[in-house]
């Protein structure tokens, strides 16, 4: 089975992680640390960013949260805009029935695409929530890892990373990994 190019299907258990350890680079600079470029890159580092209108309002603080999280990390410079059209990066809740993905894989929670598409899919019938709640999903540990595919990095193998493929109910896991920074900064050459 080959991961499709263009999307990118997160799940809460094991079953995907073959399909995207396609290519492991060892990072030579820090010892044991494995993450995963992708094939494309943005262009820029000024990307904008928009949330699509009618968005369930508890879901702006984290996901800005999360984009201040790869700005702190990276020379890339994120604002948000109001027009969802035009942004770089477009995110969404999204009904499963609306994706092929979501319903081909069920257990995915989230979807993102390389770039330079950059849409983002939450899926809308996952209990989402801001913080560790047992049996629920905490928006800004997905967002975190959802922005990393955006950015155009795919899994890495290291279970601490933040694109590590899969996480669990109720766990919060926000803050990118060293092993998350090495990967973005090898893509982009950022020192
Ligand atoms: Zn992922």
């Amino acid at each position: 089975m080959v991961k499709p190019r263009s999307s990118n299907p997160d799940l809460v258990n094991q079953t995907l992680i073959k399909l995207h350890w396609v290519k492991l680079v060892h990072n030579s600079f820090k010892s044991g640390s494995y993450y995963v470029l992708g094939d494309t890159t943005w262009t820029t580092t000024n990307l904008t960013w928009a949330l699509e209108p009618g968005i369930r309002s508890d879901a702006i603080k984290p996901i800005k949260c999360a984009f201040q999280s790869w700005e702190n990390a990276t020379k890339f410079k994120f604002e948000k805009i109001d027009n969802y059209t035009k942004a770089n990066v477009k995110i969404s809740f999204t009904p499963i029935d609306q994706l092929r993905e979501f319903l081909e894989y069920p257990k995915s929670v989230a979807l993102s695409s390389y770039p330079p598409d950059g849409l983002l899919h939450f899926r809308a019938d996952v209990p989402w929530v801001n913080g560790a709640q047992r049996g629920k999903m905490d928006i800004e540990t997905v967002a975190v890892h959802e922005l990393g595919h955006i950015l155009g990095l795919e899994h890495s193998d290291v279970p601490s990373a933040v694109m590590y493929p899969t996480t669990k109910w109720g766990v919060i896991k926000r803050n990118l990994h060293e092993d998350d920074i090495a990967g973005i900064k090898e893509m982009y050459n950022f020192p």
